[in-house]
């Protein structure tokens, strides 16, 4: 099961609160992920990931699966007439009528404009929020190539800042730790070229429309969590 497949957990303290759609943005690395996933247990909205549902059809080998494996190896991006059918498919889905959190999604400006159109035309209940997670580049450097993953609990070490006691080794279950194969230097660089070049735009459309916010995602992850639920309330309250 993927993180965006694990996404009817039960809401918590936070369940009155009706977050509607939210859009992490940020660079390769900034912990959308880890964040989002957080957000689904407070908020009990699904996390819906593009690169999680991508790596789902890789592994089950689909024919998008198979499309989208050498981009993705390469650090480019999977065309946006995929991307948004997926998202459409995953957007009629019952869970997510309280609102739930794109992570890595919209990518390029052609995405965002899709989206804020099938939002306008879908009749949804509250406009997007989006919330953008700054780090260093350095910073997301380490953070990236030192990512490690246990295959079995999904649990995600890093090897400069948050190793395993052993190394390689998962500390539940001693499995041996995976790395993404984007997670190299050469992939990250491309990566990142790819994102100054077509999300900063994304970034920027979200500014223009005001409904907005900036967290600096360079702090621990309960620090950049707060920063997360406090802009979303303020946003939701303008
Ligand atoms: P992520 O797990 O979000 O870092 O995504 C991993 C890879 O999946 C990206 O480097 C892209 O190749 C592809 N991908 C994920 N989301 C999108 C998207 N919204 N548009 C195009 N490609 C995407």
């Amino acid at each position: 099961m993927t993180n965006s497949e694990a996404n009817s957990q039960p809401a918590s303290a936070d369940s009155n609160f009706l977050p509607g759609p939210v859009l992490l943005l940020g660079a390769p690395g900034v912990g959308k992920g880890t964040q989002a996933q957080l957000l689904v247990s407070t908020f009990g909205i699904p996390q819906i990931s593009t690169g999680d549902i991508l790596r789902s059809n890789i592994a089950q080998g689909t024919a998008l699966g198979k499309s989208a494996k050498s981009l993705m190896d390469q650090g480019q991006l999977v065309s946006d007439d995929l991307v948004n059918q997926m998202v459409a498919d995953r957007l009629t889905q019952p869970d997510t009528t309280r609102g739930y959190i794109l992570d890595g999604f919209p990518r390029t400006l052609n995405q965002a404009t899709w989206v804020d159109s099938h939002l306008a035309a879908n009749g949804t209940t509250l406009p997007i929020v989006a919330i953008s997670i700054l780090v260093d580049y350095d910073v997301l450097l380490h953070r990236i190539t030192g990512r490690r993953i246990c295959p079995v609990c999904k649990t995600i070490y890093n090897v400069f800042s948050n190793p395993p006691k052993t190394p390689d080794l998962c500390d539940n279950e001693g499995a041996a730790l995976t790395q993404r194969p984007d997670d190299t230097e050469a992939v990250f660089t491309e990566r990142m070229r790819t994102f100054n070049a077509q999300t900063a735009p994304v970034v920027e459309h979200y500014r223009n429309q005001g409904r907005f916010q900036e967290v600096d995602g360079d702090q621990s992850v309960e620090s950049v969590t707060t920063a997360i639920q406090q802009a979303l309330k303020t946003l939701r309250n303008q």
